[in-house]
């Protein structure tokens, strides 16, 4: 399922091959998020013109949206998504995070130095056996069977082992139990298998450095076909700087010859540092989530197109992007902004357009990189370390 092509000496980054039967992902890459089974505001021609290979929709998500009735007769996410090429579905996992403790802390996945206190009613109610989910005034159920059952009526590539995220507040006792939690639920989903779809386990162990180990070894040493990376990291410098040095702890214990996913987390910084640290690919929501907002990323950084500075700025978008967007239509800076302006629906397309050919642009840039033996050199143009 995974080749490597080629290692970088001054790093652990590696340039590689996923095969899928939907064809393949060259790595590193980029993997654009998809949610409720579309990406908002783009078909999936746009996606192709913007140089997308693989993309990751949300099981949980659509068991709500389909319920197992709908699921039962589901044509699966290729054919209701129009989506011919490579796919990956999380286990469902990631919710009983962002539904649970990340609402009733108001805490994200980075330790910042600004958490506050509770926010919101946790709609997750954690077991040994599995996660209640609150949905209205019903309590509905996901284990790691239910998880991989919804994600083979899906249908994607690359399936996800069920498992429990945790806070950056959660203490070392919390982690340890979620740890055996999520280690019994992976091998469940294992087991749960019926289908020839790939899965990755994920590794959990939140901030502290012997269960990253830990459940490195142990996931490592499963019978998956690749791995993901979830949970907290850590940061330095007030929650400024992400250091990742989780990965650290994590990638000299899983197999090299299988590939390694990051979940959630994309920033240009934080590609590099992943890639680095032997990562192939990451899915993040920032390209269209902050395209819709009116932030465009560019190598000179992340531009607020609802600025006012940006009223009469005839300038393109990014002059050093090749997308068509700024290399063919050759959109002005002061057309998106009075698109933003006037909350016309073109606005959120061109700038999610842009943002996601830049990611999937940057990711073949440090593909070349790789093959060309001086990955060392563009990273330090673009992090400071
Ligand atoms: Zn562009």
């Amino acid at each position: 399922m995974f080749r490597v092509l080629k290692k970088d000496s001054s790093s652990r980054a590696r340039l590689g091959i996923i095969e899928t039967p939907h064809g393949i992902v060259e790595t590193p890459s980029f993997v654009v998020v998809g949610t409720h089974a579309k990406v908002r505001e783009l078909s999936s021609q746009d996606l192709i013109r913007a140089k997308t290979q693989l993309i990751i929709s949300n099981t949980y998500h659509m068991w709500q949206k389909l319920g197992d009735k709908g699921l039962r007769k589901y044509p699966g996410l290729h054919e209701s998504m129009n989506w011919q090429h490579p796919l990956m579905t999380d286990s469902g996992g990631f919710q009983v995070f962002s539904l649970g403790f990340a609402r009733e802390l108001g805490g994200g996945k980075i330790v910042t130095s600004q958490q506050s206190l509770a926010t919101s009613e946790n709609l997750v109610r954690i077991t040994n056996d599995g996660v209640y989910f609150k949905v209205g005034d019903r309590e509905q159920f996901l284990d790691a069977t239910k998880s991989i059952w919804i994600q083979e009526k899906l249908g994607a590539d690359i399936i996800l082992a069920f498992d429990e995220p945790t806070s950056p507040l959660h203490n070392y006792k919390y982690n340890k139990e979620a740890l055996a939690r999520t280690h019994r639920w992976e091998e469940e989903s294992l087991k749960a298998k019926t289908t020839n779809q790939k899965m990755y386990g994920i590794v959990q162990g939140g901030l502290f450095e012997d269960l990253r180990n830990e459940s490195a070894k142990f996931i490592g040493s499963l019978d998956f076909d690749g791995f993901a990376v979830g949970g907290s990291f850590g940061s330095s410098f007030g929650g400024k700087e992400k250091t990742f040095r989780e990965l650290d702890w994590v990638v000299p214990y899983l197999p090299e010859n299988k590939p390694r996913h990051l979940l959630g987390i994309g920033l240009i910084q934080d590609l590099f540092i992943g890639v680095s640290k032997g990562i192939d690919t990451f899915d993040c929501v920032v390209p269209t989530r902050e395209g819709r907002h009116g932030n465009i990323y560019t190598l000179q950084g992340r531009l607020d197109m609802t600025k006012g500075l940006y009223k009469e700025d005839g300038s393109v978008l990014d002059p050093d992007c090749g997308c068509e967007v700024c290399a063919t239509k050759k959109i002005t800076k002061a057309y998106l902004h009075s698109l933003f302006k006037a909350k016309n629906f073109e606005a959120g397309y061109l700038a999610s357009f842009h943002n996601i050919y830049f990611f999937n642009n940057l990711m073949k840039t440090i593909r070349n990189s790789i093959a060309e033996g001086n990955f060392k050199d563009l990273m330090k143009k673009h992090v400071l370390l």
